[in-house]
């Protein structure tokens, strides 16, 4: 019988990333009302380190599979692994993060176990005849879909910020077993020969609980100086609509929106956005919205929670000293 609550837990540099601790939290309160296990599952080299942190964070047991060839994410050797132990552990359900890995994994490993996936999930609750259900965004963000699975495991990705990551309880302790990268060789197809991760002391835009993002009404790529002072003040990322990255003022990277980033911070802060639908596709499940437009009907205002009906080149400057009052 299927059994256990699996989280992929993803690191990088032997860092857990934020989205993984926020699942185990989650899994955690799941099992707790059901009476499942929470099993962490760490991949990569050197990682027998992060197993008390992810038993802090809420897990029985942790799966450690250490190989040389699972240092870096790579789709085909993660693949293989994941499909084996999968296979063999039959757990009732499966999660990870709805980041790029998560989006790149998930779906072949519904492929491969011959299961469906509920991917880019902003929420999740106890279901009294499938263990869990999923809500996830549809058409765009205008309505949701709700999902639920009788089929074993239940496989689902979770967009980042969308559980709290509990405080950590290091005197918890978890069983660890450790298992061996069964990789197929049919699976090692691409070679991964460098990893270039651009510098950036701010956080990552898939998981800042702040944001502040600029579009149109920026006017130029120079005017970004306000955005960042404004974003290194309150430890905020930094992103874009598609009209700016299209003019070439910000680079792809930054782009939320339905061909962007899916982001979900606690706080995002929209300036010379207009709240176009593929733009709230992107952004529309933050927690508080507050937007910043001269236009009093823009639709922006339609999804935020606080508005400011202004000049962005006034209010920006402004908010920036406000806040350094209150963070020195
Ligand atoms: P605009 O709509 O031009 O709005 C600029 C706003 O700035 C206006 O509301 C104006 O009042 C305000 N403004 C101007 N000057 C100031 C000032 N000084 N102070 C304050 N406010 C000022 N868009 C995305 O963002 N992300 C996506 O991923 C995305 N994907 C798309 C996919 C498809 C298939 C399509 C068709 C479109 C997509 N778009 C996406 C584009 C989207 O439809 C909009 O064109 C885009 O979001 C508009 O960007 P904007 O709000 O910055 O610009």
């Amino acid at each position: 019988m299927a059994k256990g609550i699996f989280i992929i837990v993803e690191q990088r540099d032997l860092q857990i990333r934020k989205v993984s601790l926020e699942l185990l939290s989650q899994a955690r309160k799941v099992a707790d009302e059901t009476g499942e296990t929470v099993v962490a599952v760490v991949l990569g080299q050197g990682i027998e380190g992060l197993a008390q942190t992810v038993a802090a964070s809420g897990a029985d047991k942790v799966i450690l599979i250490d190989d040389e060839k699972l240092k870096e994410y790579t789709t085909g050797a993660y693949t293989s692994v994941l499909n084996k132990l999968i296979r063999k552990e039959e757990p009732q359900a499966v999660l990870m993060g709805n980041t790029a890995i998560g989006k790149d994994l998930a779906p072949r490993l519904a492929h491969r176990l011959g299961v469906g996936l509920a991917s880019d999930c902003t929420g999740m609750e106890t279901d009294a005849k499938n263990f869990l259900s999923f809500k996830r965004p549809i058409y765009a963000g205008k309505a949701f879909a709700y999902l639920s699975s009788n089929v074993r495991p239940i496989l689902a990705t979770i967009r980042p910020n969308t559980f709290k990551a509990e405080a950590p309880d290091a005197s918890r302790q978890a069983e660890i077993v450790k298992e061996t990268a069964d990789i197929d060789s049919d699976d090692l197809r691409a070679i991964l020969k460098e990893v270039a991760i651009a510098a950036s002391k701010r956080p990552d835009l898939t998981e800042a609980n702040v944001i502040v993002s600029g579009g149109r009404g920026m006017k130029g790529p120079e005017n970004y100086g306000i955005l960042e002072d404004l974003a290194d003040v309150i430890g905020a990322a930094v992103g874009a609509s598609r009209a700016a990255v299209d003019s070439g003022w910000k680079e792809h990277k930054f782009q939320v929106g339905q061909t962007g980033k899916t982001v979900a911070p606690t706080l995002y802060i929209a300036c010379g956005i207009s709240g176009a639908i593929q733009h709230l596709a992107g952004m529309g499940s933050s927690k508080f919205i507050v937007a910043i437009n001269k236009d009093p009907e823009a639709n922006i205002f339609n999804v935020a929670d606080y508005g400011i009906v202004g000049d962005l080149f006034d209010v920006v400057p402004l908010l920036t000293e406000e806040f350094k009052k209150l963070v020195n």
